[in-house]
Parts: structure tokens; C-alpha cells; sequence
């Protein structure tokens, strides 16, 4: 999952990154409004930006009032100061999914962080189920036929993906558009590699990897043997 992180304050935008970084997100940094609109209008497509609103050169709340009048839907949670009610006010009237207020807990923002991503990309599900597979996305674990399997963060994030579109095609760039970032941009191969990994973890698990030549991969229910 890519995130785009909004913030002047680098030792926070620093710290942020990696913590983000650890829990499997690739994100990307902004540290000025005229900067983070400018990532919005490369085809990067982010399933959460996290923004401050007191920014340099365009401040937060303009910029998110611009994004949601370009009808940019995506889950936008703001940091804002612990004293400042008003601005939180405006921001979530200005169309933030959610907020977080300084100084706060790592944790706390990432569970908002899983909150809104989940109710963004397949409503308000919590497990995700296919055959005898199923994801619990608040823990961030999967288990195949009851046992877990023990995934890396990128194995997680892809089948994640795929699970949200099971029984569609799910395109290469489009899963290179989600695994990667700007610090690493996954090579065809790398994401062949990833490909190839989760197909073997999911080898009796009642779930199957089909590639689809020329268009991409698609998760389904693996056919029976007999
Ligand atoms: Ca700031």
C-alpha cells in the first residue's frame, strides 16, 4: 500500500517514514503543499495521505479542499495541533476521513491508517474470505485452512490486493503501483519474484494465482483435483 505523507516537520516526517516503512507501506514524503500537489498529479494512485495543515507555500486545508473538487476520493487523514478544535472543524467539513492530533502515538495513527484504507478499498470488512483462505486485515494475518501463514509485508500487501479484486485481473503495472515507491521502484522481475513466492505459499491453501497471458494475474478458488 503507497502512502503519501504531507509534513514540514522533517525529524516527524523522518520518523513517520520509517515507522510506516515497517509495517510493509512504501511511502512517499512531501514537505510543502505546492510538493504534494504536484505527487498528486503524477498517475501515482495512494490509498492514504496523511497531512499536516500547517504547510509552507499552501497550506493543508486549501490543498485537501482542491483535491476533493477534483473529485480526488482518496482517505485523507489530518495531524493537527492538540489545541487547535477548529481546524479540525474545518477539516473534516473540508472532507478528511479522519484526524490525529500532535503529539501522537505511532500506533494510534496506524490503526486509523488500516481504518481508513479498509473502508477505501472494500467497505468496512474486516476478514476478507476466499475458499479456505482468509485475512484478518486488523491483525494483518492470513491463515490457509486455520493455519497461519506468515507472510512479509509485501507478500501480505499484494495478496491483500488480489484478494480485494478476487476473481478479476489484476494488471502488472497495477501491482507495481502498489508495492512500490519512490525510493524503490520493483522491477518487472522483482515483481515476477513476488508473484511466483505467493503462488507457492498458496499451494493447498484452496486458493490459486491464475495468470492471465498478456493482461495479468487473478486470484480465484483453486478447481478440485477429481
Ligand atoms: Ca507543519
Amino acid at each position: 500500500m503507497r502512502i503519501l505523507l504531507v509534513e514540514d516537520d522533517r525529524p516527524i516526517a523522518e520518523g513517520l517514514r520509517h515507522a510506516l516503512h515497517r509495517e510493509g507501506y512504501h511511502v512517499d514524503v512531501a514537505i510543502d503543499g505546492l510538493l504534494a500537489r504536484e505527487a498528486l498529479r503524477h498517475e501515482v494512485v495512494y490509498e492514504v495521505i496523511i497531512l499536516d495543515l500547517g504547510l509552507p507555500r499552501l497550506d493543508g486545508l486549501s490543498l485537501l479542499r482542491e483535491w476533493r473538487n477534483r473529485q480526488i476520493a482518496t482517505p485523507v487523514i489530518i495531524l493537527t495541533a492538540r489545541d487547535e478544535a477548529a481546524d479540525r472543524i474545518q477539516g473534516l467539513d473540508s472532507g478528511a476521513d479522519d484526524y490525529v492530533t500532535k503529539p501522537f502515538d505511532v500506533n494510534e495513527l496506524l490503526a486509523r491508517i488500516r481504518a481508513v484504507a479498509r473502508r477505501a478499498l472494500g467497505g468496512a470488512v474486516n476478514e476478507l474470505v476466499l475458499g479456505d483462505l482468509r485475512m484478518d486485515r486488523t491483525a494483518r494475518r492470513v491463515f490457509a485452512g486455520g493455519e497461519e501463514m506468515g507472510l512479509s509485508p509485501r507478500e501480505y500487501n499484494l495478496l491483500e490486493l488480489l484478494l480485494t479484486r478476487a476473481g478479476k485481473v489484476v494488471s502488472k503495472p497495477q501491482i507495481q503501483e502498489h508495492l512500490s515507491d519512490w525510493d524503490s521502484d520493483l522491477s518487472d522481475s522483482a515483481i515476477d519474484l513476488y508473484m511466483h513466492r505467493l503462488r507457492k505459499r498458496l499451494e493447498g491453501s484452496g486458493v490459486q494465482l491464475r495468470t492471465i497471458r498478456g493482461f495479468g494475474v487473478m486470484l480465484q478458488v483453486a478447481a478440485t483435483d477429481g
